[in-house]
């Protein structure tokens, strides 16, 4: 067999629901460039949330994928040497990351209530669903005395009107800024599990993921993410991020899940080759 090349994609689902036409499209660009680049595709779990992660998501959305034709060399039902590939199994991951921002200052705890929050935030200017936090703990200085990030939420400081740019393999020149665009953003949520942004820099960083491809509505979340490739010492990977998948109103195919799910499409009679068709066109 010819040696694969240096590239590395992931695909990873978030088993809180059915895949949907809109994931498919995702995915498949994932599953694209990685056979474009003649490289390694990983598929990682990303099941961190106790609360809405369900064993049945899980196994329906390798299953759902396997039918579209995706083929991963890598994850949870395959293993490979950068296991496990599920996030709620790399918790040691996470606390080490976490010890390393609160080592260097990089992350506050915060007691901020919903309610205080909500009184005082300054509303989101977009879509994006993260109210910018107005600061109320920033200057706290005792992080150093916690062991366990349980019990707060630990906010990552962003440098106010530090201008974030990257260029996007799909969208092009990309330019946030930090204080203003987004604010402190939590890293570890009180309920003792590790946020999004986060659990995803540790383990593309751990997977040695070289290109991400998602969707354009985390396009901030990577502003986000690339302070903490810095903050942690890490080179962070290209990334790519889709067009989001709309239907003909214009609402986002991500908003709804049950008509468009893989799965009731399956059950009603689509074929995978259907199925892509209409994710590729949309
Ligand atoms: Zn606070």
């Amino acid at each position: 067999m010819p040696q694969k090349s240096a590239y590395r994609g992931r695909l990873a689902p978030s088993p809180t629901g059915l895949l949907h036409l809109g994931h498919a499209h995702t995915f498949l660009v994932a599953a694209q460039r990685a056979q474009q680049n003649d490289g390694t595709l990983i598929l990682r779990n990303e099941d961190l949330d106790p609360q809405r992660s369900k064993a049945e998501f899980a196994s329906a959305m390798l299953e759902d994928l396997q039918w579209l034709g995706i083929r991963w060399s890598e994850g949870p039902d395959r293993g490979g040497h950068f296991a496990p590939y599920s996030q709620s199994e790399r918790r040691e991951h996470y606390l080490n990351a976490w010890r390393k921002l609160r080592d260097q200052g990089a992350i506050y705890p915060c007691t901020c209530s919903r309610k205080d929050l909500a009184q005082s935030a300054s509303a989101p200017n977009d879509s994006d669903d993260e109210p910018i936090y107005p600061g109320r703990c920033r200057s706290r200085t005792d992080a150093a005395s916690f062991d366990e990030p349980a019990g707060v939420n630990w906010r990552f400081r962003v440098p106010h009107n530090e201008p974030i740019r990257f260029t996007d393999l799909h969208l092009g020149p990309q330019s946030f800024v930090a204080g203003r665009d987004f604010g402190d953003f939590i890293i570890w949520r009180r309920d003792d599990v590790p946020a999004y942004q986060l659990a995803v820099v540790v383990d593309d960083n751990a997977m040695q993921i070289t290109e991400v491809v998602r969707g354009a509505d985390l396009l901030k979340s990577t502003a986000r993410q690339l302070l903490l490739y810095r903050a942690l010492g890490d080179s962070p990977p290209d990334f790519y991020h889709c067009d989001l998948v709309l239907d003909n109103s214009g609402v986002r195919l991500a908003k709804r899940h049950d008509s468009l799910s893989l799965r009731h499409l399956r059950e009603t009679g689509c074929s995978p080759a259907e199925v892509l068709h209409r994710a590729t066109l949309s």
